[in-house]
């Protein structure tokens, strides 16, 4: 109404001047940008928001952008590989200038981005690595490498082969391990697996961790879209073929709090998490606040921290450089080979976090208040 008005008022005294305050007050999106980055419009997809971090993400890189005066369409797929290609399709229809992208298949969305680069438009791969496709241009994300470095070593670390300061621990095993690793067709999820097998590699070789189960491969323990449900089903599993004659499980191999969180409640079914029976070390990653609670609590034993508003701070400051026709800031351009090309990335730096240093890492930095770890 008010537009309505204005326009009319303006169209009737034809004054060009207020032609143009009624333009910029409409939100229809499709005004003239007039030479400011108002109107340019940026697609950012993220695989789910069955997971706090992605919607922290989101939220993160939405508001960063705004800041910086560009309209965002954030959309998010619930892990639905069709969903996210059509949420793709549009945001090229609706003329998006710049897509960011946390894939669910980092595989599945070659056309789209095909389309993409027709359009000249660029492609920054989000906390994921887009595969198979020459048309991504950057990759932002944490050192994934070094996620699963970490998550195994927090497992001695909880185990008492190692001290939290890198050096040897007083425990000598053997322990009864179970290894689990996220979505095969996400990159990370081999990352983070390797990682972690590298550092693990020696206690197996000499016998001091036992993967009782004998699953140590990765596409056994692999956990089809990291889900919690699939996790507790297989740990019930391997606790009913491989621990029901009396055998215990020590440590668990945790890629994500969320499968975590599934893993610890199948244990709980089983007798673990009493006095008694304490629960293995557990461990995780991306510090959601379930997980952090269960920390403090003394269930699970650690966690990795990705600092998700850096990780858009990086991921915006890269779009806005591209943007403006500038080249953004890369720290690696060696490791992350999508099959068709070394995609530059810049890689962050992940956080081990324990019950005795969550304050420090989580609250301090201002990630968590101390309430809503209550
Ligand atoms: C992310 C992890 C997350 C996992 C499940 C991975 O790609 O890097 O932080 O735990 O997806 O959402």
């Amino acid at each position: 109404m008010k537009i309505a008005k204005l326009a009319s008022a303006a169209v009737g005294l034809m004054v060009v001047a207020g032609l143009a305050a009624c333009g910029s007050s409409t939100k229809t999106g499709d005004q003239e940008p007039g030479g400011d980055s108002s109107a340019v419009l940026v697609g950012v997809t993220m695989p789910t928001r069955s997971s706090e971090r992605w919607i922290h993400d989101g939220d993160n890189v939405k508001s960063q952008l705004e800041a910086l005066g560009y309209r965002v369409d954030l959309q998010y797929a619930e892990n639905d590989i069709p969903t996210q290609v059509n949420q793709i399709e549009n945001q090229i229809t609706k003329g998006a200038k710049l897509l960011i992208i946390a894939s669910i298949d980092g595989t599945a969305i070659t056309t789209q981005l095909q389309q993409a680069a027709d359009k000249k438009i660029p492609v920054i791969a989000y906390d994921r690595l887009i595969r198979k496709s020459p048309n991504v241009d950057y990759y932002a994300t944490f050192d994934n490498y070094k996620v699963g470095v970490q998550q195994a070593t927090s497992l001695l670390v909880g185990l008492g082969l190692k001290k939290a300061d890198g050096t040897d621990g007083a425990a000598k095993g053997p322990f009864n391990i179970e290894l689990f690793a996220g979505s095969p067709d996400d990159n990370n999820a081999t990352f983070f697996f390797n990682g972690a097998m590298d550092t693990l590699k020696p206690y197996l070789d000499k016998g001091t961790l036992v993967v009782k189960s004998g699953e140590t491969d990765f596409k056994t323990v692999a956990i089809l879209r990291w889900d919690p449900a699939t996790a507790q089903k297989r740990m019930e599993d391997l606790l009913t073929k491989t621990y029901a004659k009396g055998a215990k499980v020590n440590g668990v191999l945790s890629p994500y709090d969320g499968l975590s969180i599934g893993i610890l409640s199948a244990l709980k079914s089983s007798g673990y998490g009493t006095s008694g029976q304490p629960y293995p070390i557990v461990t995780g990653q991306d510090a959601e606040v379930a997980s952090v609670k269960s920390i403090i609590a003394g269930e699970q034993y650690a966690t990795i921290y990705k600092d998700t508003r850096e990780l858009a701070k990086v991921t915006v400051k890269m779009a806005d450089a591209v943007l403006k026709g500038g080249k953004p800031e890369v720290n690696n351009t060696k490791d992350y080979d999508n099959g068709n090309k070394v995609v530059p990335s810049y890689l962050l730096e992940p956080v081990i976090v324990y019950k005795d240093n969550y304050a420090k890492t989580l609250i301090e930095t201002g990630y968590y208040t101390e309430s809503q770890l209550k």
